[in-house]
């Protein structure tokens, strides 16, 4: 395909911009990893299949991630998919809070939900997610289990957090609580077509991530490392980042 691309555009094809573009984009990325951000179990890690990943992250074990603009540009475009989602939301007068952080101490949990939303006197999480057609119509219709993971684990951490803390949020909106509903909205990134999927609150999936939220707890507080995964596993989880630290430079 270069090849063609190439031999139509010749000597008029421009390497101007894309290079320095480029070098922003990874000195920035660099910065980035340099500044280490606050420990805690975030969300995004929790729902990986092996509890040394998660660990890891929480202890802030530097991860060998290769550096790559278009990956970086991909992030960038999923993130000014939330922000319109925000603008949305604001103009449809039902957004009461934006990118709120959250933090549980106890379970040493901190994440930020996307947006809180009230709709007809109900009270609503709001996840928003954007992707590829290809993916999304591998799934039938099923969002992936680690966004469902996350979207209980943010119901979970909201309505304890409620019980727990006495602020101007809680006490503005604790009518409104507990809060049993999210939404799941998830937009097709080749052509704009929105999915919306309502996820209630589910005992069985809140044990579930209570029971490895414990667990993870248990190992963090005796420091010690949980068993390693099979090397072939590794590899399975996308070439893990932390190969070099549990298995060695080499791997
Ligand atoms: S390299 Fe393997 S054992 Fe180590 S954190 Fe990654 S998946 Fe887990």
């Amino acid at each position: 395909m270069s090849d063609i691309r190439d031999f139509i555009l010749g000597k008029t094809r421009g390497l101007v911009y894309t290079p320095l573009m480029d070098e922003m984009l990874i000195a920035e990325e660099k910065k980035k990893r340099d500044t280490k951000r606050k420990k805690g179990l975030y969300p995004s890690s929790l729902a990986h299949p092996c509890l040394r990943y998660i660990i890891n992250s929480y202890n802030q074990v530097e991860a060998k991630k290769k550096i790559d603009p278009r990956i970086l540009r991909i992030f960038d475009m999923g993130n000014a998919v939330h922000k319109r989602y925000e603008i949305y939301s604001k103009k449809m007068g039902v957004l009461i809070k934006k990118e709120f952080p959250l933090r549980y101490k106890k379970l040493k949990i901190r994440g930020r939900l996307d947006q809180l939303l009230l709709i007809e006197n109900v009270l609503y999480l709001f996840e928003c997610k954007s992707m590829k057609d290809e993916k999304w119509k591998k799934l039938f219709g099923v969002p992936p289990q680690d966004y469902r993971i996350q979207v209980q684990l943010y119901l979970l951490l909201l309505n304890m957090l409620f019980k727990e803390r006495k602020n101007k949020f809680f006490e503005k909106y604790g009518k409104y609580f507990p809060i049993k509903k999210s939404i799941l909205f998830i937009e097709d990134k080749d052509n704009q077509k929105t999915e919306e999927i309502i996820i209630e609150e589910n005992e069985e999936q809140k044990k579930y991530i209570l029971d490895k939220i414990e667990k993870i707890n248990y190992y963090i507080n005796k420091n010690i490392e949980p068993p390693l995964k099979m090397i072939d596993q590794c590899n399975e989880y996308g070439g893990c980042c932390f190969k070099h630290y549990c298995y060695g430079e080499n791997k």
